[in-house]
């Protein structure tokens, strides 16, 4: 079980880290807001652990973007205990909450109830056509041909499947697999969407991602 681990307190951070890598999950310990989304974005989680306070963008923020495209179960931890903090966290669409200060034990078994909650909701395998990303081995399938992707390509891939038959504008496509602001150059979004197109459109006779002149780019089964 992977986990992301938001935490700037380098006390906080190390002893959670470390309790939860006893527990038998894989942890990566980010301590910006920043970095949380960029992680997220990256890899995929089974869930996330998220301080509220953190520097950069904040928790509440971190929240509201990774709701625009995954549902990977968030336990939010506050500072303080305020009713106005809880609903909020929970209507961005955080899963669950813990008030500092807590118990590890505590910790340990919402984010137990969180996964088995998880397993329920989200699929292990995103299809489209003959396409299939199988998303706990990293694995892309094409006809039943395994395709190579390089992390950033396999982004790009998640973020069409999940959102298929929407078309993505360039910027949002930036925004979401670099976690940055192209609009100067989204030039970068045009190279990596070619390169994936070689790999998982143009070997095969049906190709599934398409061009919206001037905006961006949709991946749909076309007949
Ligand atoms: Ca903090």
């Amino acid at each position: 079980m992977h986990l992301l681990l938001a935490e700037d307190e380098q006390h906080a951070g190390e002893y959670l880290a470390k309790g939860l890598g006893e527990s038998g999950f894989v942890v990566d310990w980010v301590k910006t807001g920043r970095d949380a989304l960029h992680q997220a974005h990256s890899s995929e989680y089974d869930a996330i652990i998220l301080d509220v306070g953190l520097p950069d963008i904040d928790g509440w923020e971190v929240i509201k973007r990774l709701r625009q495209t995954q549902q990977t179960p968030v336990l939010f931890l506050t500072a303080r205990d305020r009713i106005e903090d809880r609903v909020r966290g929970l209507e961005l669409g955080a899963d669950d909450y813990l008030v500092k200060p807590y118990a590890f034990s505590e910790l340990l078994a919402r984010v137990r109830v969180l996964l088995r909650r998880g397993k329920q909701q989200e699929t292990d395998i995103l299809t489209l056509s003959d396409l299939e990303a199988h998303l706990l081995r990293r694995r892309v399938e094409r006809a039943g041909q395994r395709v190579d992707l390089t992390a950033k390509e396999y982004a790009l891939l998640l973020l069409f499947l999940r959102r298929r038959g929407e078309v993505l504008s360039r910027t949002l496509i930036a925004e979401q697999v670099w976690d940055m602001n192209f609009d100067s150059d989204t030039n970068v979004v045009d190279v990596a969407v070619r390169r994936l197109r070689a790999k998982i459109d143009e070997p095969f006779s049906r190709p599934l991602i398409h061009t919206v002149r001037g905006f961006g780019y949709v991946m749909e089964q076309r007949d």
